[in-house]
Formats: structure tokens, C-alpha cells, sequence
């Protein structure tokens, strides 16, 4: 029997080999210096009390900020990242709400790119193949908006010369 490790298992994790390999007796003090499987244990406020809950390694969310009635309604989340607009009144509205985030359908979980585009709270789940699609259409805007910007701007040069 060879001890190379196959090439598609040099990429994970020793512990995940013990643990695809039960037979293989875990060695506890070296499953104590290897974290990398270790769940991240995070407070969460449920009817009042505090619990700890698995959140995914890319989870941001502050469990603790808002008391939850039901621990199934835990969401798991990256920071949004938004967009800022400037508005009419001077006002900045944030739009294109997007983050990671754990979504629950049926008992089946998944992460997804949740896009909140037009901030009325209501978000598209995008995969990544479907994230993409949208980010090229969402870069080919911003080149457009920065051919009218530069349009202007010589407009506004050409008036100032006036
Ligand atoms: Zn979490």
C-alpha cells in the first residue's frame, strides 16, 4: 500500500481524510492542533437565552443583536455590500444590496448570492454561475456611465472655454 496521497485529495484537509477513512483510529492531540474542521461556534440570542450555533467560516452576522423566536430562523450571512446613490432630495439611497448568505429551502440549505437589488427588502438568490451573468451586465453599466462622464466632462471643458 503506497502512502502517497491521491491528487485529488492533496487539497483537503488531514482531517477530513481520517474522517472520510473511519477505520483509522483519530489521534486526539493532533485533532486538537488541526482546526481547519473545527466548527465555528457562535452566540445567538433565542427567547432570550443564549445559545451557540454553528455559522458557515464566511458568516459576519451578529447572532447576538436581535432575540430570535425560532432557531431554524437564524440566518448566516457576509456584510452587506451596497451602493450608495445620490438622490434628488440629497439624500444617499443604498441599492444592490448583495451578500452571501445560507438559505433554507425545504431542510435543504445552500449559499447563495442574495441580491437586493432595488432595497424594497426582497432579494434574488443567485448562484455563482448566475452571479457572474449579472456582474458582466452590472460592469458593462458602469462603462457606460463612465462614457457619459466623460462625456460630460469635455462638454463641461469645452463651456468653460467659452
Ligand atoms: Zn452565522
Amino acid at each position: 500500500m503506497s502512502s502517497t496521497v491521491p491528487n485529488h485529495l492533496s487539497q483537503v484537509t488531514a482531517a477530513k481524510v481520517r474522517a472520510a477513512l473511519p477505520g483509522i483510529p483519530q489521534q486526539p492531540a493532533r485533532e486538537a492542533a488541526d482546526r481547519s474542521d473545527a466548527p465555528t461556534l457562535s452566540p445567538a440570542l433565542v427567547q432570550g437565552q443564549t445559545i451557540y450555533i454553528e455559522c458557515p467560516d464566511y458568516c459576519q452576522a451578529d447572532h447576538m443583536a436581535e432575540d430570535i423566536a425560532f432557531i431554524g430562523d437564524i440566518d448566516h450571512g457576509t456584510m452587506p455590500v451596497v451602493l450608495a446613490v445620490p438622490t434628488y432630495s440629497g439624500e444617499v439611497e443604498k441599492v444592490l444590496d448583495a451578500r452571501l448568505m445560507t438559505v433554507d429551502h425545504s431542510g435543504e440549505c445552500r449559499t447563495v448570492f442574495a441580491l437586493d437589488g432595488m432595497g424594497d427588502g426582497e432579494s434574488a438568490e443567485l448562484d455563482g454561475t448566475q452571479a457572474l451573468a449579472f456582474l458582466d451586465q452590472y460592469m458593462a453599466h458602469g462603462e457606460k456611465l463612465k462614457s457619459l462622464v466623460q462625456q460630460l466632462i469635455a462638454i463641461e471643458a469645452a463651456e468653460g472655454a467659452r
